[in-house]
C-alpha cells in the first residue's frame, strides 16, 4: 500500500471530478509531498492531464493509469506565445467530455496566467475549479531557511516578476517600503533590477538570497548581499528557475542553519 492509499482512506469529502469539466490546480514547486490533497484528488482520477515545463516529473508520476498527460507551456522561461491556444485546448478537451487537470507550477494564479485560462474557461462555460497550489516564493523561502515573516523585522512581504524591461515597472516604489522583496523569473534581468532598487535607497549591503530548483534535488542556494548577488549568481551559474529574495529576513538563514558553510550547503 502507498502512503496515498492509506491517507485516501481516511479523508473524507473528496471531491469527485466530472466529465466535462476543468481543475485548474497548482502543482508546488517541485517536491511532490507540497501537493494538496485536492490536486493529488484530481491527478488521480483525470483523463487527460495538461502540464506545464515547470511541472516536476514525481508529480505526474502521481498521475492514474488512465491519464494521459499532454505538455503544454513555456520552455525555457520565454513567454508562450501559444497562450490562447492553451485555453483554448482546455476548452476543446472539456468539451470532448474529458476530466481535465490543467497543471501548473507551483499556484495557478500567482505569475503563472492561470487567470487568463480561468477567464476563457468561464466564458466558454465549461465548468471548472481552481486549486492553490505552494507558491515557489514561499516555497523556496522554506527550503532555504528564511521565514517570509519574522515578528520585527517585516510586516509585509512583496512578490514581483522580474521579466520584461525596464519601460515595465517602477521598482522605486517598491524599494521605498523597506520591506523583503521575492523576485520570480528574475534571472535574466537581476543585473538591472538590483541597480534600480539601489538607487531608488536600498543599501547595497541588504542580505540577498537565491534559491534555484527548490524542492527538487538540483536545490541550490546562495546568499549574497543586493549589490553582489547578480554577479555571484552569474559566477556560480545559478539557472532558472530561481527565486531571488532581498531583505533582513534573509539574515536568519544564517542562524537557522549555521551560518557561511551551511549557505553553501544543499539542505537535503
Ligand atoms: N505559478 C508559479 C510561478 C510561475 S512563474 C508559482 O506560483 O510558483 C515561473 C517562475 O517561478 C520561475 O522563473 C521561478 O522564478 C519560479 N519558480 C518556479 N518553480 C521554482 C522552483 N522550484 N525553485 C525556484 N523558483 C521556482
Amino acid at each position: 500500500m502507498t502512503a496515498w492509499d492509506a491517507l485516501a482512506a481516511k479523508r473524507t469529502g473528496v471531491p469527485v471530478f466530472a466529465p466535462g469539466h476543468v481543475w485548474l490546480a497548482g502543482a508546488g514547486p517541485g517536491d511532490p509531498g507540497l501537493l494538496t490533497l485536492d490536486a493529488l484528488a484530481g491527478l488521480g482520477q483525470a483523463d487527460v492531464v495538461v502540464h506545464d515545463a515547470l511541472v516536476d516529473r514525481r508529480v505526474l508520476a502521481l498521475a492514474g493509469p488512465q491519464a494521459r498527460l499532454e505538455f503544454a507551456g513555456k520552455r525555457g522561461g520565454k513567454p508562450s506565445a501559444t497562450q490562447v491556444d492553451i485555453s483554448q485546448r482546455l476548452v476543446a478537451l472539456a468539451r470532448a467530455g474529458h476530466r481535465v487537470l490543467r497543471l501548473k507550477g507551483g499556484d495557478p494564479f500567482v505569475f503563472g496566467r492561470g487567470g487568463e485560462e480561468a477567464k476563457t474557461l468561464a466564458a466558454a462555460g465549461v465548468p471548472f475549479r481552481v486549486i492553490p497550489g505552494v507558491t515557489a516564493g514561499l516555497a523556496a523561502l522554506a527550503s532555504a531557511a528564511i521565514p517570509a515573516t519574522l515578528r520585527g523585522v517585516n510586516r509585509a512581504v512583496i512578490f514581483a516578476a522580474g521579466h520584461g524591461t525596464d519601460e515595465d515597472f517602477d521598482w522605486a516604489p517598491l524599494a521605498r517600503t523597506g520591506q523583503p522583496i521575492v523576485l520570480y523569473m528574475v534571472m535574466h534581468n537581476l543585473e538591472r533590477i538590483a541597480d534600480a532598487l539601489i538607487k531608488a535607497g536600498l543599501d547595497g549591503a541588504t542580505p540577498a538570497a537565491v534559491i534555484a530548483s527548490a524542492t527538487t534535488p538540483r536545490q541550490r542556494i546562495l546568499v549574497s548581499t543586493l549589490a553582489n548577488v547578480a554577479a555571484a549568481a552569474r559566477g556560480q551559474k545559478f539557472e532558472p528557475p530561481a527565486i531571488v529574495v532581498i531583505g533582513d529576513i534573509v539574515n536568519m538563514r544564517a542562524e537557522l542553519v549555521g551560518g557561511d558553510a551551511a549557505a553553501a550547503k544543499e539542505p537535503k
